[in-house]
């Protein structure tokens, strides 16, 4: 049997601290955990590193890749498209390496039917007023994009159902610990358990 690593889906609203979550996570650069670098269309953002952060490439080139099968799922999500490469995917899997997607429910969904043993977690801000506070950011943005960014934030948070894991990101060093907790506990199921244990397993169950 192939050591397979476990895939998870990560989801949120813009404003409930899911990348910096993901990058605390990855932060000491584990071997056994990596997380996914998408596909966009949207013009990379002060910081952004072509690579590192996304792959970020022309509308044509995206849809070169849709029609040659490239992407494990891919969505439009705020006028914008974004998409996961499925040879990575599969490739770094097949490694026994858990891999994060930080995609949006669309994506997940996607992902979901396509591999329903992948795990999903979504992440909830603690309140309206706080997610309110956190997307208003350094006071420059006008009423109108911040009332839109909290309606595209609800919309979002209404599929949180659709996950089998929920955190509430109020304090960041619980949540951090919630993220943890939820891999720990996947890679000691049965099945996760019989993968990577098998050689013992053999040796324990032999007469
Ligand atoms: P941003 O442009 O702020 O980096 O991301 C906007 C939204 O797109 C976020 O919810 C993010 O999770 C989602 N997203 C990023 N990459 C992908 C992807 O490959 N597939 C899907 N479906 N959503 C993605």
């Amino acid at each position: 049997m192939s050591i397979r690593g476990n895939l998870f889906i990560v989801s949120a609203p813009s404003g409930a601290g899911k990348s910096s979550l993901i990058s605390a996570l990855l932060k000491d650069k584990p071997s056994d955990m990596q997380v996914s670098v998408s596909h966009t269309t949207r013009q990379p953002r002060p910081g952004e590193v072509n690579g590192q952060h996304y792959h970020f490439v022309s509308i044509e080139a995206f849809k070169a890749l849709i029609a040659a099968n490239a992407f494990f799922e891919w969505a439009e999500v705020f006028g914008n498209y974004y998409g996961t490469s499925r040879t990575v995917i599969e490739q770094t899997l097949a490694k026994g390496i858990d891999v994060f997607l930080d995609i949006d429910w669309q994506g997940g969904e996607q992902v979901k039917k396509l591999m329903p043993e992948a795990i999903g977690v979504f992440i909830l801000p603690p309140s309206k007023a706080e997610l309110a506070r956190r997307l208003t950011g350094r006071g420059q943005d006008s009423q109108a994009v911040i009332d839109s960014r909290m309606a595209q934030a609800v919309s979002e948070m209404s599929h949180y159902t659709q996950y089998d894991f929920v955190i509430v990101n109020d304090d960041f060093d619980t949540a951090l610990v919630d993220l943890q907790a939820i891999i720990r506990s996947q890679r000691l199921t049965c099945a996760s358990q019989s993968h990577t244990h098998n050689g013992m397993l053999v040796d324990l169950l032999a007469n």
